[in-house]
């Protein structure tokens, strides 16, 4: 990462921690890390269940502690009928900063496109939001089109509609590393976050594109995050599992 940009090490608990684990899990990691007299120099994030988000920002709001709260998803619409689905004004109620978009989870699980992927950026912005919108190749397209041509193809639909001034984040996760404890180099994931900003500058122009964080993801843990944050493209972390140990995510997120 560079200077202007501040790093951030966002954890995707994905459907782990159910409410009431959710208190223990943030009182801990809140303890783990002012114990080690974190300095705030690293914004840390945390993106739990929808049915845990309350009882995070009350925890967060009651403590005064320095996590941003996300969601892992919203829908395209405002509100309505729609069964099932969260608008993103109900997660701005809730102080949620951010909200993942267009998880390699989502896109193959439930088939969002590029262009669901660039409606549900559009309402994230709509409602204030800050869209972490996630982009990355599968060990198939690496094969066929090589690494950044997918990503890149992917965030150029999502940024479509986005104004050169919007706030946004986003996180190269190639689908081969999610999950498989096989991570990307720091320089195969340095050479997709440069072709990501080259889009960026491109779509939204140069002060966008260095002010704009590129996260990492994919098998992040405690012992290669600093690997990864040495590149100057580089300005973060989305992390799964290693998201769900305290110790870890501690670790990840004081990696300097
Ligand atoms: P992982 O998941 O860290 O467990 O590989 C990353 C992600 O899917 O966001």
């Amino acid at each position: 990462t560079v200077a202007q940009r501040k790093p951030l090490i966002a954890g995707n608990w994905k459907m782990n921690l159910d409410h009431l684990q959710t208190v223990a899990f943030v009182q801990k990691l809140d303890w783990t890390l002012r114990d080690a007299k974190h300095d705030g120099a690293v914004e840390i994030a945390i993106f739990p269940p929808f049915t845990d988000l309350r009882t995070a920002q009350t925890l967060i709001d009651a403590d005064k502690i320095p996590f941003a709260l996300g969601a892992q998803d919203l829908s395209a619409h405002d509100s309505g009928a729609y069964t099932g689905e969260v608008s993103g004004a109900f997660l701005a109620k809730l102080a949620c900063r951010y909200v993942i978009i267009g998880h390699s989870e989502r896109r193959e699980y439930h088939a969002e496109s590029d262009e669901v992927v660039a409606g549900k950026v559009q309402a994230a912005l709509k409602h204030g939001l800050v869209p972490v919108i996630c982009v990355g190749e599968t060990a198939e397209d690496l094969e066929k089109f090589g690494a950044s041509a997918v990503p890149v193809s992917q965030l150029r639909a999502a940024l479509a509609d986005v104004k050169p001034d919007a706030d946004i984040v986003v996180a190269y996760e190639p689908v081969w590393a999610i999950g498989s404890g096989q991570a990307a180099t720091p320089q195969q994931a340095q050479d997709v976050c440069a072709a990501l900003r080259a889009v960026i500058a491109e779509t939204l122009g140069d002060a966008a594109a260095s002010r704009t964080r590129i996260l990492y993801g994919g098998s992040v843990k405690s012992g290669n995050i600093a690997g990864f944050m040495r590149e100057p493209d580089v300005d973060g972390a989305l992390v799964g599992g290693a998201s769900l140990v305290v110790d870890e995510f501690a670790a990840i997120a004081r990696y300097q």
